[in-house]
């Protein structure tokens, strides 16, 4: 299969290109960057740090899409809808694990992928997936007695908070008990807040340093407390969760999927 890699300069982009030269059977054949990148021009593998590919950066995802090709893509939702629509056009399967997206933007590539396989996952790892594949048993085991705080924390870099991973979580759980996570989320308190209430999702995001990705979920009652912790050691994992995400999904029929489907985990919430 060929692969068409968006956001190669970034740090998922170059992380998706490496595993794509460690796996058989697949072939990076473009690879696409921001207009005026300092990257354009040069040579994939040398971006990326693989030795020369013989595959030159651009921006101009076009003469990619041709054959047996699918796009991997990790940039911004902006960019992120814009392949979208050229993979609708073309009917290429497009894995997009961007965060970030607004209602009005989720609207779009839910009409989008209605004419082509497209999986748009927060997050690529198994076991954030498998976690995500839990909650919903947890909190129904649980019930609604039970306080539930998310804390994610990433590096200083990122730019949307809290995670699309967080947010994931969070309806996962609220999707069980019947709330909807726009009315009752609670993103971070500060001063005289009162006391908490009952149906409250508490939220905090943390940015420090390099760290790649890690999510607590906390049932907390009275007279004990449940943590369930995810914690990323490296960028790899979502990297060879998206390659995954794109063998697999070149064989399904027309529309939009998620890593559950994936992993077999069945609907998140
Ligand atoms: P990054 O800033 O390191 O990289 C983004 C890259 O996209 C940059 O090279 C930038 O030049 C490029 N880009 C911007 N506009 C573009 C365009 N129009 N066309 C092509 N390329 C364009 O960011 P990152 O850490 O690699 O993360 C990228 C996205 O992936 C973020 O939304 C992040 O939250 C998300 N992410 C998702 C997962 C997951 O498992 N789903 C994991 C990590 C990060």
């Amino acid at each position: 299969m060929d692969l068409v890699v968006c956001g190669i300069g970034g740090r998922m982009g170059g992380a998706v290109a490496r595993v794509i030269q460690q796996t058989q059977g697949v072939k990076l054949v473009g690879a696409v960057d921001r207009p005026r990148s300092s990257r354009l021009g040069k040579d994939v593998g040398e971006v990326v740090g693989v030795g020369k590919l013989g595959v030159t950066v651009s921006d101009n995802i076009g003469s990619h899409l041709k054959g047996n090709v699918a796009i991997i893509d990790f940039t911004r939702p902006a960019a992120s809808l814009g392949y979208l629509r050229d993979a609708a056009k073309r009917g290429i399967p497009i894995v997009v694990g961007t965060t970030g997206f607004t209602v009005r933007e989720w609207n779009e590539i839910k009409r989008l992928s209605r004419r082509t396989r497209a999986l748009v996952a927060p997050n690529m790892s198994v076991g954030v997936n498998l976690l995500l594949g839990l909650l919903g048993g947890v909190a129904r085991s649980l019930g609604e007695e039970y306080d539930v705080e998310i804390i994610e924390m990433h590096h200083r870099f990122k730019k949307d908070a809290p995670s699309g991973t967080a947010l994931a979580l969070g309806r996962a759980i609220a999707g069980e008990w019947k709330r909807d996570l726009n009315k009752v989320g609670v993103f971070g308190r500060k001063g005289l807040v009162g006391e908490r209430g009952k149906k409250e999702i508490g939220m905090l995001a943390v940015r420090a340093g390099d760290t790649v990705g890690e999510h607590s979920v906390i049932f907390g009652g009275l007279g004990e407390r449940i943590e369930f912790v995810h914690r990323a050691h490296s960028r790899e994992t979502f990297a060879r969760g998206a390659l995954r995400a794109a063998l697999w999904l070149a064989k399904q029929n027309r529309g939009l999927y998620t890593m559950q489907d994936v992993l077999r985990l069945g609907k998140s919430g």
